[in-house]
């Protein structure tokens, strides 16, 4: 146990996990800029610009576009109960822990939700929400466009297609997906959509931005029960963060400085720009780990989630031996899978800030060699070789992010 009033040290760690990822030292320095009240009239003009970038960055003109006071999963929160009203059916496609806590937080409105699963690994086939929607009155068709707890990224457009026919909503969790992995919430007709700061955008955790369209905010004037929710009412919300800037509940002031910061370095970048080069790194990552004989989770390719990888631990390996000794020798830290996949799989997590080169190499050496001390047979230097031919393949791209 250490002296509880010492000095605050953490560690220094490279978080290639999927979320938190590492910060930009220019997100540091917003950190630490004077506190203001939440109703000053330099913070209340402030907003707004937090407000326009995250437009940008969700490709939107939704004029509700804000960052909740909650991590990731209050955004689910959010866009889940402010459109289900008692009696009502809602469909959610299930295929990782993180749509499943979709349909659990629908579920808990006591909606009628319908699951339409896939194997995990796998993205869910629209077909099967249609069929599952057939002769209902759907509310809402929901999914995760990035599933974390597997890795796979799940195709919008053919869910728009389908929610469309059921007369339904469509709502999509891009908790991992947003300016990491294509996403354009007006072309794409996303009705609402929320992430999550700490993942590809690179702000620290504790705010979902969130954005709903004209047909969602008139939906929700004409409710006919109030929201479930008290701090999670987006109208309510929306009094804050709209024209009137009127208090609802304090927000989290200095994380919405992080978060200016952090959509300041990704529309730099710019949004292209910042999906190809997670792209690129994860395809040298890929290449590293085959390499090495390591197996993907993700047999299709096409469905591989940009920003996480998810990986089947070698036979022989210890997992949990295996991440500490990347922690506790090398300062990196990767994930464990989740639930029944919690001892057979690692994540590996290349979002925003911790998406670069370096950190590809690094960890691939970091690797090897442990891997190596517990006796796996692999050809010394082949999972780096690989990454390094997989980026000479690659075209150019800006090395760094938010220097
Ligand atoms: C991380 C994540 C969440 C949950 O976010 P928290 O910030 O941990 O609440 C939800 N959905 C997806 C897809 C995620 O990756």
């Amino acid at each position: 146990m250490t002296n509880p009033i010492e000095e605050l040290r953490p560690p220094t760690r490279l978080m290639l996990t999927p979320g938190p990822s590492c910060i930009s030292p220019r997100v540091y320095r917003a950190l630490a800029m004077p506190l203001v009240g939440h109703v000053d009239p330099w913070f209340t003009e402030f907003m707004g610009g937090v407000q326009e970038m995250l437009r940008r960055v969700f490709q939107t003109q939704n004029h509700i576009t804000f960052p909740i006071s909650a991590s990731g999963s209050g955004g689910i929160e959010t866009a889940v109960v402010n459109v289900l009203e008692p009696g009502d059916e809602a469909i959610v496609c299930v295929n990782g822990t993180f749509s499943g806590r979709m349909a659990e937080v629908a579920e808990r409105t006591g909606a009628k939700i319908h699951r339409v699963a896939a194997p995990f690994g796998r993205t869910v086939d629209p077909e099967d929400v249609r069929r599952a929607g057939q002769g209902r009155k759907i509310k809402f068709v929901g999914l995760a466009h990035g599933e974390t707890s597997t890795g796979v990224v799940t195709k919008i457009d053919p869910f728009r297609k389908v929610a469309d026919e059921l007369g339904a909503l469509l709502i999509v969790d891009s908790v991992a997906t947003l300016a990491g992995v294509p996403l354009d919430v007006d072309r794409q007709h996303i009705d609402i959509c929320f992430s999550g700061t700490q993942k590809a955008i690179s702000a620290p955790p504790g705010m979902a931005p969130i954005t709903v369209n004209a047909r969602v905010d008139e939906m929700l004037r004409n409710r006919k029960s109030k929201v479930q929710s008290w701090y999670f009412d987006l109208t309510m919300v929306t009094d804050y963060w709209g024209k009137g800037r009127t208090y609802h509940h304090t927000p989290p002031i200095p994380l919405i400085y992080a978060l200016h910061e952090a959509l300041r370095i990704v529309l730099e970048e710019g949004l292209e720009a910042s999906w190809k080069r997670h792209r690129q790194n994860q395809a040298a990552l890929i290449a590293g780990l085959e390499a090495m004989g390591i197996p993907l989770f993700v047999e299709n390719p096409e469905d591989r989630l940009p920003t996480v990888t998810a990986v089947t631990i070698p036979n022989g390996i210890d997992g949990a031996k295996t991440r500490a000794r990347l922690l506790n020798e090398f300062n990196i830290e990767i994930a464990g899978g989740l639930g029944d996949f919690k001892t057979t799989m690692w994540r590996i997590g290349l979002m925003g800030y911790s998406s670069q080169r370096a950190n590809v190499l690094l960890f691939l050496d970091a690797l090897e060699r442990i891997l190596l001390d517990q006796g796996m047979k692999l050809a010394v230097g082949a999972g780096i070789a690989a990454a390094v031919g997989s980026f000479g393949r690659a075209e150019p791209v800006a090395v760094g992010h938010g220097k």
